[in-house]
């Protein structure tokens, strides 16, 4: 593991007075965790600085052919003051999965990991006290090589920055309607939808802007090739139950496997479901809706842990799931995984790692 030098910021920011306006990743802490990677070299020169801008050459690889992965996570405070993590080395694994295929080093994960925990106690008290709300935690790697030719960066930069947000759900889990998308594709098989690649995102803020002026808060997405088997929503993964049974689509290489997803599928077992893993037809699914034979719909993610469905639209038919509302096993799922992301409830599968 490499040695970590830690230069503190002399004038740190007032924190927000108000918790109950966080919002999403607009505030930053006073801190950031980087280190940096040359060919020959390896990773080095980690560091915890005073957060800030970088000096980047308007030629460096990442502005113009875009190798750039992040993860995602977030660090809870319990009842009693202390702070712990949610499965972070999952994250750091994923983000080493996702820099090989995007032809980016391998994270030095242990330091990542050891760097992102001092820093969150350097800014411990940036994380956030009220109900629901989170430190957010952004990983990021993006290349630095200057010049236009097009090949693989010999230099890399990650680093972590920290971002104090308030609750996803004010008054408590809320269903939302999603588009199914059928003209836009996310992901194709052999592609990078597995990664978790600053492209994906910048491939489906279009959709998500047209379903948005149509009503809807979030796109789902299908295949890239049949355009008709269910692979995600938005950012987050997509569950579907019928009765006890709960069933999400396969990774294929298309999905992006989320850590949300697993948890999910490990915790639904233990609470006495079916969790499967299969290819999921869109018309089947719609069929299986309008019969009341599907009863609920959710998606999982790290922001919203459970967003449940209550309206599922395609072209110009729309069905409803269950009654619309929250369904009970979604309602019991998200109140176990957030029980066990903010130390309320017992960590039997050993997700928590305390700071
Ligand atoms: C991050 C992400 C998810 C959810 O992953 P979690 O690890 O559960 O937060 C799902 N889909 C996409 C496209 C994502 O980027």
């Amino acid at each position: 593991m490499l040695n970590i030098s830690v230069t503190r910021n002399d004038h740190p920011k007032q924190k927000p007075a108000d918790e109950g306006v966080l919002g999403f990743g607009r505030l930053f802490t006073d801190h950031m965790f980087l280190m940096d990677y040359e060919e020959g070299r390896g990773w080095h020169d980690a560091r915890i600085v005073p957060y800030g801008c970088f000096d980047i050459d308007p030629a460096a690889m990442v502005l113009h052919y875009g190798q750039a992965i992040f993860e995602g996570m977030k660090c809870y405070r319990r009842a009693d003051g202390g702070l712990q993590l949610f499965r972070p080395a999952d994250n750091l694994a994923r983000m080493s999965r996702s820099a090989k295929r995007m032809c980016m080093p391998e994270l030095d994960e242990e330091t990542a990991l050891e760097g992102l925990r001092q820093l969150i106690r350097l800014d411990a008290d940036w994380v956030p006290h009220r109900d629901g709300t989170s430190l957010y935690i952004r990983p990021t790697m993006i290349s630095m090589d200057v010049g236009l030719g097009v090949h693989a960066s010999k230099k890399y930069r990650f680093f972590v920055i920290l971002s104090p947000v308030g609750a996803y759900y004010k008054e408590g889990l809320k269903p939302v309607s999603i588009y199914v998308e059928d003209e836009f594709v996310r992901a194709v098989r052999g592609g990078v939808g597995f990664t978790k690649c600053a492209g994906n995102y910048a491939a489906s803020i279009l959709a998500g802007d047209v379903a948005e002026k149509k009503g809807f808060s979030q796109v789902l997405w299908l295949d890239g090739v049949e355009q008709r088997y269910v692979e995600e929503v938005g950012s987050m993964n997509m569950m579907f139950a019928y009765g006890d049974r709960i069933v999400t689509p396969r990774l294929n290489g298309s999905i992006l496997p989320g850590i949300t997803r697993d948890s999910v599928l490990k915790l639904a077992v233990k609470l006495g479901y079916k969790a499967e893993e299969a290819r999921l037809d869109v018309h089947e699914i719609f069929a299986d809706a309008k019969a009341g034979r599907l009863t609920e719909a959710f998606g999982t993610g790290t922001a919203a842990v459970i967003s449940p469905v209550g309206v599922l639209a395609m072209k110009d038919e729309k069905v409803t799931l269950g009654d619309g509302g929250i369904g009970p096993i979604a309602q019991r799922l998200y109140d176990t995984l957030t029980g066990i992301q903010y130390g309320r409830l017992p960590d039997e599968f050993g997700w928590i790692l305390p700071l």
